[in-house]
């Protein structure tokens, strides 16, 4: 499936600044149409074999003529996401972050930034499962008070016993766990936090532009790592309820998780893949944020170069010193 342009021909794609469908090619306005297509072999725009489809693959680029070709098959039935968040940092924007975070840095090899490297950006679409978790907290413990004050020549320590009991009903919505196999899951998490309000129910029109995926964990597989966050947080939100004690020991603690819901979504990311000395070096920006994750390599000639002035700037002024003194 594509979508093309009314005026032009041309494909027509999502952009994130305009926040409508837009024809690179002749600049129009929510001039698109879909054209379907249920081969997921080739390419809609120019019939060319796409070669690039994994078993994951649900948007990607046609290597041949560049078009943005949704599979679409894989956005519907079971595989159709519920939810998707829209791009709101646009391809540009992504170049001028990178350049702002890693263009002062002395030791960035110099085609890290460069127009050609930077060409290779790709926006993709991560999927997602967002839980939603009601969970019952109980808690009974013993606390103390210890006051201490002076009563005429005597000093009072005076300890107050307390039995704490707490009980709290939370309701979790939306906590994210990314399943996608190519990402990371500790990039994925340092990329928090999105702001879940921007999210859309799902149109295919928003991926258009960008690569994507299906879910590549099933919802039991990947709720383990949705449990311990909940918990995590339940328990926070509980101590949170517990001050004021100088010491408190808990003796009965549950947390009991119930799963209300699992939605599918798809969140944005920029890709940058770099290669410098037969290594690859990832970057992620988050598409809401603009958020950056990654280091960038440090060019070890710049850092000889670099280092090599310094030694020359010093022995210079030591000159400079010699020469005032009238040493030499
Ligand atoms: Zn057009
Ligand atoms: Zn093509």
């Amino acid at each position: 499936m594509i979508f093309k342009c009314k005026n032009c021909g041309g494909n027509a794609v999502y952009h994130p600044d305009k926040k409508k469908m837009w024809c690179p090619h002749c600049d129009s306005l929510d001039s698109e149409e879909r054209l379907d297509s249920e081969n997921m072999a080739n390419c809609t725009n120019c019939g060319a074999p796409l070669e690039a489809v994994t078993e994951f693959t649900s948007a990607l680029k046609c290597s041949h003529c560049g078009a943005y070709i949704i599979l679409k098959d894989r956005v519907e039935g079971e595989k159709r996401p519920n939810l998707i968040l829209p791009f709101e940092i646009s391809k540009e924007k992504a170049v001028d972050i990178l350049k702002q975070e890693f263009g002062r840095r002395i030791l960035t090899p110099d085609s890290f930034l460069s127009y050609s490297t930077l060409e290779c950006l790709e926006g993709s679409y991560v999927p997602f499962w967002l839980y939603d978790y009601r969970a019952r907290v109980s808690y009974e413990g013993k606390a103390t008070k210890v006051r201490v004050f002076r009563s005429g020549d005597y000093e009072v320590t005076e300890t107050s016993h307390y039995q704490v009991s707490r009980k709290l009903n939370i309701d979790f919505e939306k906590i994210p766990v990314d399943a996608s196999k190519r990402m990371a899951d500790d990039i994925m998490d340092l990329m928090e936090p999105y702001e879940y309000k921007a999210l859309q129910n799902f149109e295919e029109k928003y991926m258009s532009g960008f690569q994507g995926e299906v879910v590549n964990f099933s919802e039991a597989e990947e709720e383990e790592r949705a449990k311990v966050r909940a918990t995590k947080d339940s328990e926070s939100l509980l101590n949170e309820t517990i001050v004021g004690y100088t010491t408190c020991v808990p003796l009965h603690k549950e947390i009991n998780l119930t799963k209300t819901k699992a939605h599918f979504a798809l969140m944005p990311v920029w890709v940058y893949r770099y290669q410098f000395r037969g290594k690859e070096y990832l970057y992620h920006v988050n598409g809401q944020t603009g958020k950056v994750i990654g280091k960038t390599p440090t060019d070890k000639r710049k850092a000889w170069i670099y280092s090599g002035t310094v030694a020359v700037m010093a022995g210079m002024i030591w000159q400079s010193i010699c020469w005032i003194l009238g040493v030499f």
